[in-house]
């Protein structure tokens, strides 16, 4: 036996108590004749005491930091208490020790604060897991990952294993291929997610099924993202989308009350993606705070239900069509849109500056920003003054709902970056006001997404979530008696696939999609007519996913599905901003393993038993 308790466990009410613990030494401290040691384990932290009969030893064998010690003592009560540990109240008066394996000076400070830079800590993150901060971490997701289970457990899930050698269909991101040394010349692909086969499993009569499953995905990694990450994959069947989104709203309340302790009591908001992209100039709004858009001009064919509004902008009949108001910054654009921030109408030049210069940095990509303040006596006062007069500037600042003391900004050019712009616009001012807090959660259903997204590349339609997403009923009947071809690239608004919505969901936490799915196609004809909107020919479809037609012909019952992102999920709850931060061993932006130096080259021997040449030397 090594030891009888942790280093975490120990209290007053031990006092007397003969111990035998081991952990790593955090740290040595000399007082006269008398050596203090904390000894860390994952439970915590104990303070040893070597009294000065155990100095010849210690002389002989001294002690680092890190090294791993077992000491045989009795539990005493501190004279110098601290009272921000659990074990602050004792110490152990070591009798005797051991060491149990000596330790190099570790690179940086095992420490929260530690002294190690990003590359520093993941090539050795090893040392770094040692961390209290790593550790509360991957505690939280295991945490996540229990409250998960038991939920889908008690809902009557069954977990079932997917494989991860499957076939390369790539649609959407790239796939990683695995060469098969006993099929020369052929590749498996590592699973994007494991969608065909959680279908499948459906079709077979599993109808409640879920995995907590990694997922491959060979893209260029923007901010945060991993080419392995992990989904809460689940699918049901005999479903509609009413009964997917209060199962998985359940979920994640779940998570919360077990995970946080929060009882998520209200009902979760809904919002279709039209009126998202409307409020929000966004599909994953963050609705812990308003500040929502006023859509001062818009292009109609964008929100064909938005006709009316077109009619009442305060830049004009039809919203500023043409010439309206005489200001060419406006009458030139396709969109013009503005918020209200509350408070800020009296910001100083050098803060509306500061703002206009925000907008233009090449992320966002804006010419210019307009202002109107609205001061406490009633005036407005405007980077715009020369174009409009007081009456103007009232109707456009009460048309963004502005009160007395608000600043309204507003940005005009091109429809889609001036929607993305002002939505980035909205997100930063509401951090500037601390609206974006860590430790508020909600919570937002998205739903209503286009099926169908305009590729330009290849001039054709890709589907915004899957193929096997299933449109909105109403809109079958679009799809079957439409050509998909695109004749005209520029007006591939006016095509009516670009109308035809999808029986899919996303689930927003704070700003974040942490999930998404949909109700899946089930008959061979639909699914063959989606796989040709997409541009596939009968023989390439039949290639990639004639499995699952066949499957389709032997009674597919209805069902539908969701994934959660783990990892984000995780790193929300935790108040991170970087999922890297909830995965013990994370890649790093170029998709490298640090620690393990991989990817790599192979042996020359296993390049020819798989038969296969590289062209970098
Ligand atoms: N497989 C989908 C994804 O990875 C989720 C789903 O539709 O259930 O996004």
């Amino acid at each position: 036996m090594y030891r009888t308790h942790t280093c975490g466990e120990l209290k007053i009410e031990n006092k007397g108590g003969s111990v035998q613990l081991a952990g790593w030494v955090q740290t040595v401290r000399k007082f006269g004749a008398i050596t203090f040691i904390d000894l860390r384990d994952r439970y915590g932290i104990t303070q040893l005491l070597f009294g000065e009969g155990l100095n010849a030893q210690l002389e002989a064998n001294p002690l680092g930091r890190e090294f791993v010690l077992q000491a045989t003592g009795t539990v005493s009560e501190r004279s110098n208490k601290n009272k921000n540990i659990p074990t602050g109240d004792i110490e152990i008066v070591v009798e005797s020790f051991s060491i149990l394996n000596k330790s190099a000076v570790p690179p940086f400070t095992i420490q929260d604060d530690t002294d190690g830079g990003d590359d520093l800590r993941m090539k050795y993150r090893y040392l770094d897991l040692r961390r209290n901060a790593v550790k509360k971490n991957l505690e939280l997701r295991y945490a996540v990952n229990r409250s998960a289970r038991n939920y889908l457990h008690e809902q009557g899930f069954y977990d079932i294993e997917t494989p991860f050698l499957i076939k390369s269909t790539p649609e959407g991101a790239r796939d990683f291929v695995v060469p098969s040394r006993m099929n020369p010349g052929e590749f498996y692909a590592l699973p994007q997610s494991p969608q065909t086969f959680k279908q499948l499993l459906m079709v077979s009569g599993y109808d409640r099924y879920y995995q907590v499953v990694k997922c491959f995905r060979d893209e260029d990694l923007r901010a945060d993202r991993q080419p392995e990450f992990t989904q809460i994959d689940c699918e049901m069947a005999f479903v509609q989308q009413e009964d997917i989104l209060n199962m998985f709203e359940g979920l994640a309340k779940r998570i919360f009350k077990d995970v946080k302790g929060i009882d998520y009591t209200e009902t979760v908001e809904r919002t279709t993606w039209e009126e998202a992209m409307w409020n929000y100039g966004n599909d994953k709004p963050d609705i812990r705070f308003g500040m929502k858009i006023a859509n001062l001009k818009f292009p109609l064919h964008v929100f064909p239900s938005k006709k009316e509004h077109l009619q009442t902008s305060p830049l004009g009949a039809g919203g500023g069509d043409g010439n309206a108001t005489g200001f060419a910054v406006f009458d030139s654009a396709e969109t013009v849109v503005a918020i209200s921030v509350a408070g800020a109408g009296e910001y100083s030049r050098k803060q509306t500056d500061e703002i206009t210069e925000w907008v233009k940095r090449p992320q966002i990509g804006m010419k210019g920003l307009a202002f109107i303040k609205c001061a406490a006596d009633g005036t407005y006062k405007s980077s715009m003054d020369k174009f409009f007069d007081a009456e103007k500037l009232k109707a456009i600042a009460d048309a963004a709902g502005a009160q007395t003391g608000d600043i309204v900004l507003i940005l005009a050019g091109n429809e889609e970056r001036t929607r993305k712009a002002i939505s980035e616009l909205r997100l930063e001012m509401a951090k500037r006001l601390g609206l974006r807090k860590n430790n508020e959660f909600k919570l937002l259903w998205v739903l209503d997404f286009p099926l169908f997204e305009y590729d330009e590349e290849s001039n054709r339609w890709v589907a915004r979530h899957h193929p096997f997403t299933s449109p909105k009923p109403q809109d079958i009947e679009v799809m079957i008696n439409n050509d998909p071809t695109i004749s005209n690239a520029a007006k591939y608004l006016e095509h009516p696939y670009a109308g035809i919505k999808a029986n899919a969901y996303d689930i927003v936490l704070n700003g974040n999609e942490i999930g998404g799915g949909s109700i899946r196609i089930f008959q061979r004809e639909l699914q063959e007519k989606m796989f040709a909107a997409l541009g596939m020919s009968k023989e390439e479809a039949l290639h990639k996913f004639g499995f699952l037609l066949g499957a389709f012909e032997y009674g597919a019952p209805p069902h539908g599905g969701i994934a959660f992102g783990f990892d984000r999920f995780c790193a929300i709850l935790g108040g991170s901003e970087s999922i890297r931060d909830f995965i013990a061993f994370p890649k790093n932006n170029s998709g490298r393993d640090v620690m393990l130096d991989a990817p790599s080259t192979i042996d020359e021997k296993q390049l020819e038993e798989l038969q296969i040449k590289t062209a970098v030397k």
